[in-house]
């Protein structure tokens, strides 16, 4: 793969007892360093004006300045450094250039995955969340659309929280489809199969709340109607909200997904890329447990470096699953 990176990053400082450290990235850096047919491309920063695409001007104003002043605590949960603004527009800018590549053709082997920090999935319009400033995913479908380089975008969160900022950003947008695998219950506590968008976007927003302790199965299988929702809709570009804190040892969830599974999502991802036609994009969102992140986004990568996925457990979807996702095929009439 293409891995969009920039030292900038590393300055969105969190202090000494946040997750969402600076060490998740060097954590995957090393480990990508053992793989083959790595290759670090870096990216130039978002401007401010791009960002406001779907950030309001106010919003991206204050943060300006609270950066500029030193940062300090946003919310009790959200933590920012005077580095932070620069680290912020460029994770953004990197999730554009990841979407620009994709469209641009890249894919196999060069198919792009933006490694930014501070994520961007729990960011709404006129607010930092849960570790997130900018929506970096959303710059960079709001982006694309802009610029006319793309009629319709997909963007499938795996991330094992909702991405409530995503959701709300596109939610009465009928050329942006928002899909999410989440935990329910989870922070923050958004994501109802009842939430389809609204006016023009009504059907454009699709959520699979997973009972905890949910795994591969639930995951692979959650996956199939999601993709029956995407491949109907037709973009002409997936992003991939990749957060790896579904895995069963990360720290801050209760599913069980595992390093293969991982791997074998990647795969099906990628064939439905393939099937609808649709240029495809990563983007770095959560993943806390420094071992599972690394190991999780090397073994994405290995999977668009030709390796076969293990076939994972056999175990069936649980039937609270199955009942699920009745639920959200007959919501969305799939
Ligand atoms: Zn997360």
């Amino acid at each position: 793969m293409q891995f969009g990176y920039s030292e900038t990053c590393l300055d969105h400082d969190t202090g000494d007892r946040h997750p969402e450290t600076p060490d998740r990235l060097r954590a995957i850096r090393r480990q990508l360093a053992r793989r083959h047919g790595v290759e670090y491309v870096s990216a130039d920063p978002a401007s401010a004006d791009a960002v406001s695409i779907v950030h309001d001007d106010d919003y991206v104003d204050e943060l300006q300045s609270f950066c500029s002043e030193g940062g300090g605590d946003w919310d009790p949960d959200t933590v920012a450094s005077s580095g932070t603004w620069e680290a912020a527009l460029t994770s953004a800018g990197l999730a554009q250039w990841a979407a620009e590549r994709a469209l641009a053709g890249d894919d196999g082997r060069e198919t792009p995955f933006s490694l930014g920090r501070p994520p961007g999935h729990h960011a709404v319009t006129d607010d930092a969340m849960g570790f997130c400033f900018f929506n970096n995913a959303a710059v960079a479908a709001g982006t694309v659309v802009d610029r006319g380089d793309a009629d319709r975008v997909a963007i499938f969160d795996w991330d094992v929280h909702h991405g409530n900022g995503t959701q709300d950003i596109f939610y009465d947008r009928g050329d942006v489809f928002y899909a999410s695998i989440h935990e329910e219950g989870l922070f923050p506590g958004t994501g109802a199969v009842d939430d389809v968008g609204t006016g023009t976007g009504e059907g454009t927003t699709l959520n699979v709340p997973l009972r905890s302790g949910a795994g591969d199965a639930d995951y692979l299988a959650a996956f199939e109607t999601v993709a029956a929702a995407l491949d109907r809709f037709d973009p002409d570009l997936l992003v991939v909200s990749a957060g790896f804190d579904a895995h069963r040892h990360d720290p801050i969830s209760r599913l069980r997904v595992s390093t293969e599974g991982y791997a074998a999502l990647t795969d099906r991802v990628r064939e439905a890329a393939r099937e609808m036609d649709a240029a495809l994009a990563f983007v770095l969102e959560g993943g806390y447990g420094l071992d599972t992140l690394s190991e999780s986004v090397a073994t994405v990568h290995e999977t668009f470096d030709g390796r076969t996925p293990v076939a994972v457990d056999d175990d069936d979807p649980t039937d609270a699953t199955r009942d699920l996702l009745d639920r959200v095929r007959s919501t969305h009439d799939l």
